[in-house]
């Protein structure tokens, strides 16, 4: 990590609250954290970030999940389902595959709704309630809807979630229906859905829980804190690089995060932060379009294309606290193509580990690197893979094999067997004694 990063802790406002506040990344200008709904700077209308006037160090975490963190978090009493622990697995075929000194694969598809986006809402909806609020919304590519509906619901609170219609995968909307979120179609993508969401919370109309609110991020830094206390304890040093797919970079801004908090609090040495390196789809890549040219802004793509549906993104709302996040670590930004996310899928679920599209972008945003040599042969790697297989069943019967119609009949079967065989079977027979 560059050395532009300071490695102070913050000294508090006078807005603050029990040490802590809400800060403007742009103009530096400071909020009570809950003394009115506010989810954008009042001055400049950039986004906001939860600065704490006290950093915890390894020492002050305890416990299991996200809650564990609870010194690096707003509260220490949540809406919890619960979340968080999720897998950090070993996958030595794919490690071999790819070329890498070490893989570690973070399986956030086992957190209770399927995804990631349970770390932020059990943070976003302990806040809603401290606020009082009692309508939640947000849009969605899906998964922010089924986990904003099944903490909603846990809440007790209404909840509100617009979808671009069509384009959101099948488990997703039947997480949201089933634990009893409003859904509301529409007629146009994930970009035009979070417009209009940001205009009803404007309005009153309900409490904002897309990435946007800073709150939510605060939850999504536990992913980060994860890796590198199971990474440490498994392999005495902490990763070379985490690998991420990137759709409105909620993630990629929550690691940068929890890296700079852990600098500051002088728990982490500024040589030892993973690259951050971000994949998007081609057919939705303005992250990688400013990282590859360089610029100080993302361009907002109105047109978005990929089977990845929950990284069909043109306006990465979160760039600003991202795009430093990947250059101050010396990570980068790469696209793949829906054919390699298909593949690293299908490796992925090889190794027994199933995951949806746009989970699979980053091992498929690996390999590539990998192949080019900006990932090094001695590097060690956690891909984060975000949802989980069954998320997205068409998907997955899309990129897995055919059911095979056989008769109702064992010899039939076993003839169908032979007609097709795959030569295996024969270590059973000889066991069996036949
Ligand atoms: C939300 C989501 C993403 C994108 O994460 P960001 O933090 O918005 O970049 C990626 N994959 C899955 C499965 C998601 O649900
Ligand atoms: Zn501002």
């Amino acid at each position: 990590m560059s050395l532009e990063l300071s490695t102070e802790a913050p000294e508090a406002p006078e807005n603050a609250v029990d040490g802590m506040w809400l800060e403007c990344i742009e103009c530096g200008e400071t909020f009570a954290p809950f003394e009115a709904v506010r989810y954008t700077c009042d001055d400049c209308d950039s986004l906001l970030e939860v600065r704490y006037s006290t950093l915890p160090t390894w020492d002050d975490f305890d416990g299991d999940g996200v809650w564990r963190y609870s010194a690096a978090l707003p509260f220490d009493d949540a809406v919890s389902i619960p979340e968080g622990s999720t897998p950090l697995h070993y996958v030595p075929r794919l490690e071999k595959g790819v070329g890498v000194n070490r893989l570690r694969i973070k399986h956030e598809g086992m957190n209770p709704t399927g995804s990631f986006k349970d770390r932020g809402m059990t943070v976003g909806v302990t806040v809603a309630r401290e606020l009082g609020v009692d309508r939640l919304a947000c849009a969605s590519t899906g998964n922010t809807s089924a986990a904003l509906a099944a903490y909603g619901s846990r809440a007790g609170l209404e909840t509100l979630v617009l979808l671009p219609e069509g384009k959101v995968a099948a488990g997703k909307i039947a997480q949201a229906a089933l634990h009893d979120a409003r859904i509301l179609e529409v007629d146009g993508n994930f970009d035009e859905c979070l417009d209009i969401v940001q205009e009803l919370a404007a309005r009153g109309e309900a409490y904002l829980l897309n990435s946007l609110n800073p709150f939510r991020l605060e939850g999504q830094k536990t992913i980060g804190l994860e890796i590198l206390e199971e990474f440490r304890q498994d392999h005495g040093r902490y990763p070379d690089r985490i690998v991420l797919p990137v759709g409105n970079a909620g993630n990629t801004a929550a690691l940068y995060k929890a890296f700079r908090e852990l600098v500051q609090a002088g728990a982490l040495h500024p040589r030892d932060v993973p690259k951050l390196t971000g994949v998007q789809a081609e057919g939705a890549a303005p992250m990688v379009e400013a990282i590859e040219n360089d610029a100080d802004e993302v361009r907002r793509w109105e047109e978005v294309e990929t089977k990845a549906t929950a990284i069909r993104i043109g306006n990465p709302v979160n760039a600003p606290k991202a795009l430093p996040g990947i250059r101050e670590t010396n990570g980068t930004a790469v696209a793949v193509s829906d054919d390699a996310i298909t593949s690293a899928q299908r490796a992925l679920a090889k190794e027994g580990i199933g995951v949806e599209p746009a989970s699979a972008a980053s091992v498929a945003g690996l390999q590539k690197l990998a192949n080019r040599g900006v990932v090094d042969e001695d590097e060690d790697v956690v891909c984060l893979t975000t949802g989980h297989l069954l998320k997205d069943p068409d998907a997955a019967f899309e990129a897995g094999n055919e059911p095979e119609p056989v008769p109702n009949d064992t010899d039939e079967v076993l003839s169908h067997l032979e007609g097709q065989s795959s030569g295996r079977g024969g270590i059973l027979k000889r066991l069996l004694g036949r």
